[in-house]
């Protein structure tokens, strides 16, 4: 049985744990190895790593950076088969998905090789007689990247390839759900030249998380998970004076004008909601049917929906397992809890029959949920999709701006107006017009609104660099022989 320990200064840690994890196939329900969790003092030992690290790598050139970077992403290309395999086996998702996964990972690897240019600063010439000014970025430190089970290639790669672009030096504290993604992208960086100590992996829970959190050492924390862990992250690594940036839950609604096209709208609620099983921070959720097309969307979602095959993510199935028993469970019950509201099922992914002990859930779709419903109102995190019929466009764009949360949002509509007016007032942080999962490029940034992300900085994109660096404005004066003589005011440009 495999074991996962820590990726410290370029090796796999040999120290003993005192405590572990399970880790599971969810296809089959069965133990597939242990992690080891990490102490505060196996926090102290990688904090110290990275901190040393540091002095060496804050001055390696551009070009340096930019090639290992370059290395890297050709190594994460040759072995996205492998990477996308150990996914599906310990997150469950099917493969294609694990492999889409990858490769929108590796989107900002490719941007962070243009690093040289991102890292320019400004100039003034001449600001006054005989001074320039100049703006620089330079480096924090070592930086903390916590990430969550249902990304565990892409989420840390939104972070690490611009935090060591920039010349910081990284630890990266993966779910202790699905661990292994990383270690072969530790092993990855060693290869295309990366010094040791540069990237370097703790595996743990909380007690990992809060070490990280109130280490000194740290210099910043990039969060990703749910909602009540990434305010804890962000209120305790503030007061510690770290930067961070955390990044919650979500409940992303999709709204489908009576003039938009449902066959396109059907495809795109089914693929966006049931895809990854629903355990995707920019799944869709919450169907906003504007009257009165509801009756004829719901049928065309239940045709596409009944052809879904769920099963094991590496034999050929559209929709993989749960996580764990217990996530699974908790979706189950909140599908119970649904029904008990008065919430319509139209179809019960409860029913499902696969083969074997794994984690399954079918597609699940409700009909009629009101507003103050449980399942409208939380995160559910699975393959339960929700139809809440409205009368208006201002009716639905009430429900988006009331909720708690503003992760992704789509409009599904033929009216240029309407979809304009949509992206105008909707108060969520990405808005997809007739597209369903508008994921960022790597070029821009990746952020909710509301509860769905603490912190003013979005992950990659200009923000990212911005993020990973700190601002240094340089005055300078280099003397005419000539000029000369005391002046005790203010300094004025003349
Ligand atoms: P989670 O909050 O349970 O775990 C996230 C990380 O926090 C993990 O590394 C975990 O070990 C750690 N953690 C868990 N409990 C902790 C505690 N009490 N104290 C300190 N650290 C703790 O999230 P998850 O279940 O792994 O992931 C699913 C959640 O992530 C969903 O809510 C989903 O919406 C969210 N998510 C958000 C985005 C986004 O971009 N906004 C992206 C992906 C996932």
């Amino acid at each position: 049985m495999k074991i996962v320990s820590h990726w410290i200064n370029g090796a796999i840690s040999q120290s003993k744990s005192e405590r572990s994890g399970e880790i599971f196939n969810p296809a089959t329900g069965k133990v597939s190895g242990n992690v080891n969790f990490a102490t505060t003092a196996t926090v102290d030992e990688v904090v110290n790593v990275a901190s040393k690290a540091f002095e060496q790598w804050r001055h390696s050139s551009l070009t340096k950076r930019t090639q290992v970077l370059f290395a890297f992403r050709e190594l994460v290309n040759q072995n996205k088969e492998k990477l996308a395999a150990i996914i599906t086996e310990e997150h469950g998702k099917v493969l294609s998905d694990a492999l889409g996964e990858v490769t929108r990972g590796l989107e900002v690897v490719e941007f962070a090789c243009g690093i040289p240019h991102l890292l320019k600063g400004g100039f003034s010439e001449e600001v006054s007689t005989g001074v320039d000014v100049y703006s620089i970025r330079q480096p924090l430190g070592a930086v903390a990247i916590i990430s969550p089970f249902n990304f565990p290639a892409m989420v840390p790669m939104w972070f690490f390839p611009i935090a060591i672009a920039c010349g910081n030096t990284v630890i990266v504290k993966p779910s202790e759900k699905d661990p292994s993604a990383i270690m072969l992208i530790a092993q990855l960086w060693k290869e295309a030249g990366l010094p040791d100590g540069v990237f370097n992996v703790v595996h743990g829970d909380k007690v990992a998380v809060d070490a990280l959190l109130t280490h000194s050492g740290v210099k910043s924390i990039s969060f990703v998970g749910s909602t009540p862990i990434a305010k804890y992250v962000y209120e305790n690594g503030t007061k510690s004076g770290k930067r961070v940036q955390a990044l919650g839950g979500a409940k992303n609604h999709m709204i489908v004008l009576p003039d938009a096209d449902l066959d396109l709208a059907a495809d795109a609620a089914i693929n966006a909601g049931f895809g990854s099983a629903g355990e995707r921070c920019m799944a869709i959720s919450a169907i906003v049917a504007v009257e009165p097309i509801a009756d004829k969307l719901i049928e065309k979602i239940k045709e596409r929906a009944l052809k879904i095959k769920t099963g094991d993510g590496t034999k050929g199935a559209d929709m993989g397992p749960l996580v764990t028993k217990v996530h699974r469970d908790k979706v189950a019950a909140y599908i119970g809890a649904g029904e008990k509201e008065g919430a319509k099922i139209v179809f019960d992914g409860r029913d499902v029959k696969v083969d074997g002990e794994g984690f399954w859930l079918g597609p699940t779709l409700f009909d009629n949920v009101k507003p103050n419903m449980s399942i409208y109102l939380e995160e559910i995190f699975g393959p339960v999709l929700s139809v809440i019929r409205v009368k208006s466009y201002d009716e639905a764009l009430k429900l988006v701006n009331d909720h708690q949360y503003g992760n992704g949002t789509a409009i599904f509509t033929n009216d240029g107006g309407a979809a304009r007016r949509f992206q105008n007032e909707v108060e969520v942080g990405m808005v997809g017009i007739n597209v369903p999962i508008p994921v960022p490029m790597a070029y821009f940034s990746f952020g909710g609104w509301k509860n769905s992300l603490f912190g003013d900085s979005h992950a990659h994109g200009t923000e990212g660099v911005h993020f990973f660096t700190r601002g240094k404005v340089v005055t300078s004066r280099w003397l005419d022989p000539s000029h000369g003589g005391i002046n005790l005011g203010f300094p004025q440009n003349t």
